[in-house]
């Protein structure tokens, strides 16, 4: 395999890396990187070249790509910056797969355009799918193009789904959630979480974004979406449970009532490697799943009153056309905005639906729209900020 990786920097890109050393050593499905992108991070990214020697990185700020390449000066490398420079990364002529790992919707244009230059796409980036969902699934329908999930949840699905063709006699996915943090806690409480609390995730180590989402449940919402577009369900049909354990990482139930759930150990090395040697399988340095040590796996309903995201972002689906690209703009504002510590946890939710709801439900015709009603939610919501 020849991969372009986005996001090479983060905490998935470089668990994927980790993947690709294994493959590697092991030898059974040699991987190659041709290129590799981050925002900044042109210190990581150099030992990163130096050691899979891509034909080449991109740097989206400007700065940091001329840093990399005065440190790399004794390589042989294509150094891209920009907007341009990363959807060149994506589209990278070597790679034949690209992996984007990128956070937030900045994604979504080298999603695009590595579909459009007809890579094999393993996606963690889900925003790109709330947001533009239907530009992305109608480009990869047009070019032929299956979409791998990285998420745990939907490669679980994903898994679930084998031998079952054209996902024919699904009845429901049923998505697990961690609850977070502060599953249980009452709005009183929630109130006054503080932002080094709500980084704090139980089970899995992410970037702060993400870890954010998790404790508001705005991830759960943002991957119900990612459900509808990936796996072309209703969200009627998408159900989601609170399990603690993070050990069933989610569920198929079909026409005669069968559940098939796909369990292991939270650890995300497994879902990054099925993406990338789909539909082998190979080992893996994730641990072995030790039922009778854990003894018992718990299942809940999700607290639907105090962690309102979850049925903003099933409303914005319902209601369908912009109101998800609104509600993933505005939910990207709020947690900046959070961790600055300019507004309080319990103005994420609020300000995401405010921002939904504001958002006309027209079905976006371009990247352009989408962009835009991404902007407008984003500007609502620092406009809301500065009233506080
Ligand atoms: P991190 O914050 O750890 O990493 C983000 C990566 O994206 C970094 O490499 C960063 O570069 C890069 N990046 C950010 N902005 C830009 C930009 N404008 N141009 C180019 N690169 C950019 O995030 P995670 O790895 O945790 O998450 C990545 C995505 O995967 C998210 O969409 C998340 O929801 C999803 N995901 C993550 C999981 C996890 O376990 N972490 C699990 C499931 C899904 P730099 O370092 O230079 O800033
Ligand atoms: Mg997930």
């Amino acid at each position: 395999m020849k991969l372009s990786l986005l996001g090479a920097t983060g905490s998935i890109g470089t668990q994927t890396l980790e993947v690709v050393r294994g493959l590697n050593e092991n030898g059974a499905f040699p991987v190659s990187i041709e290129a590799l992108a981050a925002r900044s991070n042109a210190g990581l990214l150099e030992r990163q070249a130096r050691e899979f020697k891509p034909k080449a990185v991109a740097l989206f700020e400007e700065a940091a790509a001329k840093d990399f390449r005065e440190r790399t000066r004794d390589l042989d490398i294509t150094v891209l910056t920009g907007m341009e420079g990363l959807c060149e990364a994506a589209a990278w002529g070597t790679a034949d797969t690209t992996l984007n790992s990128v956070v937030g919707m900045v994604g979504l244009q080298p999603t695009l355009a590595a579909i459009n230059a007809k890579k094999k796409l393993a996606l963690a980036n889900k925003e790109t799918l709330v947001a533009g969902g239907a530009l992305v699934m109608e480009a990869a329908r047009q070019n032929g193009l299956d979409i791998l999930p990285v998420d745990s949840e939907h490669s679980a699905i994903f898994q679930c789904l084998q031998g079952s063709p054209g996902g024919r006699a699904v009845k429901r996915l049923i998505l697990t959630a961690s609850g977070g943090p502060f599953f249980g806690w009452e709005a009183e409480q929630l109130k006054s979480v503080m932002p080094e609390q709500a980084l704090r995730h139980p089970n899995w180590d992410m970037g702060a974004k993400i870890t954010i989402d998790c404790a508001t449940m705005m991830n759960k919402g943002l991957e119900v979406m990612e459900a509808a577009w990936l796996f072309g369900m209703p969200v009627e049909r998408i159900g989601v449970v609170v399990h603690r354990e993070s050990i069933v990482h989610s569920m198929v139930e079909y026409a005669d009532n069968a559940v098939i759930a796909q369990m292991g150990t939270p650890d995300m090395r497994l879902p990054i490697q099925y993406a990338l040697t789909y539909p082998e399988r190979l080992e893996s340095p994730s641990g072995t799943l030790d039922l009778a040590a854990l003894g018992k796996l718990t299942f809940f309903e999700p607290d639907r009153e105090n962690f309102r995201c979850l049925d903003v972002c099933i409303d914005a689906m319902k209601r369908g056309g912009l109101a998800p690209a609104a509600a993933n703009g505005a939910n990207e504002a709020a947690v900046q905005l959070f961790l600055e510590k300019r507004i309080g946890f319990m103005d994420i939710p609020r300000l995401v639906e405010g921002a939904a709801q504001r958002q006309p439900a027209v079905v976006p015709a371009s990247v352009e729209e989408v962009l835009q009603a991404d902007r407008a939610a984003r500007e609502w919501v620092w406009a809301q900020a500065g009233k506080n």
